[in-house]
C-alpha cells in the first residue's frame, strides 16, 4: 500500500495507473477509522481496479473549534485497517497541502440552496462549504471513476452529489448504508469520545428512528414528532438538537407521509459534549 504525504507524488503514481487502464475508486474519511469506513473501502474495492483512501481532518468543515481539537486520531491503526482490506494507496496530506492558498481564501463557489441551510446547515454554519471544499479538491486531486460515500451523513451525500453534478466531475457517487454496532449504534469516529455511561445510553437515538417507523403506519408526522419529542424530553443525558422527517432529495420538511414516496427521518443530538448523528428510511405505506 502506498502512502502519500504530498499530491504531486500521489498524481504521479495515479498516472501510473491510469496509464494501464485501471479505473480507481475514492473513499474520503477523517481517519480514526472504523467498520463504516472499512464497507465503503470494500465496496470501492469490488467496483474498481485501484482504490484510494484519504485521510484528512478537514479544519474548514469544524464549526467548533474544540471539536476539531478534539477529534481522535490514530493514523498508524487507520493505516494496518486500510492495508487489510487491500487499499492501494492512502493520501495523508498536511493542512498546507489540501489548502495551499489558506483556509481562509475560498477559491470555490458552489450553490446548495435550501438543501444547506436546513438540519446540518442550520447548526453548523459553513459546515457544508469546508465539506464542498474538501471534496472537491480531492476529485481534482484523484479524479476518481468513482467515490464512496456512507449513508450515515445523509445530508452530505446530497451536497456532494450537488458539487459533482455543478462541477461537471462525472464520477459515480456512491452512497453505502450505514454499519451499526451490535446494539444499533451508528459507528462513527466520535463513539469513541463518549464516557461508558453515554456509550451504554447512545442507542437511543437508534431505537427512536425505529419507533418512529413503526408509528409511520399508523400516525401522522406531526404525532410522530410530538411523542419523540417526548421521548427525549424523559432521557435526561440526551440534547435534542433536531428530529426531521425529510424528502431524501430535496431534504426539505415533509408535512404528510404521503407527500412523496419515502421519507428520510434524520437526527441529531447531543449526549455530554459529543454530537451524534443517525438517520433512516421510513417505510410508511
Ligand atoms: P468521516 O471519517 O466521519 O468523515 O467519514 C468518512 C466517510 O465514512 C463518510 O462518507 C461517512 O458517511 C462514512 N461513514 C462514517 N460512519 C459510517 C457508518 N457507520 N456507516 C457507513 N458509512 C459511514
Amino acid at each position: 500500500m502506498q502512502v502519500f504525504e504530498n499530491v504531486p507524488s500521489m498524481q504521479a503514481w495515479l498516472e501510473q495507473q491510469r496509464l494501464q487502464n485501471r479505473s480507481i475508486g475514492l473513499v474520503p474519511t477523517m481517519g480514526a477509522l472504523h467498520a463504516g469506513h472499512l464497507s465503503l473501502v470494500r465496496n470501492a474495492r469490488n467496483q474498481n481496479d485501484i482504490v484510494v483512501a484519504s485521510i484528512f481532518v478537514n479544519p474548514t468543515q469544524f464549526n467548533d473549534p474544540g471539536d476539531l481539537e478534539n477529534y481522535p486520531r490514530q493514523e498508524a491503526q487507520d493505516l494496518a485497517m486500510l492495508k487489510g482490506e487491500g487499499c492501494d494507496a492512502v493520501l495523508m496530506p498536511s493542512v498546507a497541502e489540501m489548502y495551499p492558498n489558506g483556509t481562509e481564501h475560498n477559491a470555490y463557489n458552489y450553490a446548495f440552496g435550501p438543501m444547506e441551510t436546513v438540519m446540518e446547515g442550520a447548526g453548523r454554519p459553513g459546515h457544508f462549504e469546508g465539506v464542498a471544499r474538501i471534496v472537491s479538491r480531492l476529485f481534482d486531486i484523484v479524479a476518481p471513476n468513482s467515490a464512496y460515500f456512507g449513508d450515515k451523513d445523509f445530508q452530505q451525500l446530497s451536497i456532494v452529489r450537488a458539487v459533482n453534478a455543478q462541477g461537471n466531475y462525472g464520477i459515480r457517487i456512491e452512497g453505502c448504508p450505514i454499519v451499526r454496532e451490535e446494539d444499533g449504534l451508528a459507528m462513527s469516529s466520535r463513539n469513541q469520545l463518549l464516557t461508558a455511561e453515554h456509550r451504554a445510553a447512545a442507542p437511543f437515538l437508534y431505537r427512536c428512528l425505529l419507533q418512529a417507523n413503526r408509528w409511520s403506519g399508523s400516525l401522522s408526522i406531526d404525532e410522530v414528532r410530538h411523542l419523540l419529542a417526548a421521548m427525549f424530553e424523559e432521557n435526561e443525558l440526551f440534547a435534542l438538537e433536531y428530529f426531521d422527517f425529510v424528502d431524501p432529495v430535496t431534504l426539505q420538511p415533509v408535512a404528510n407521509w404521503e407527500d412523496v414516496p419515502k421519507v428520510q427521518a434524520c437526527v441529531a443530538a447531543f449526549i455530554g459534549n459529543v454530537r451524534l448523528l443517525d438517520n433512516m428510511t421510513m417505510q410508511s405505506t
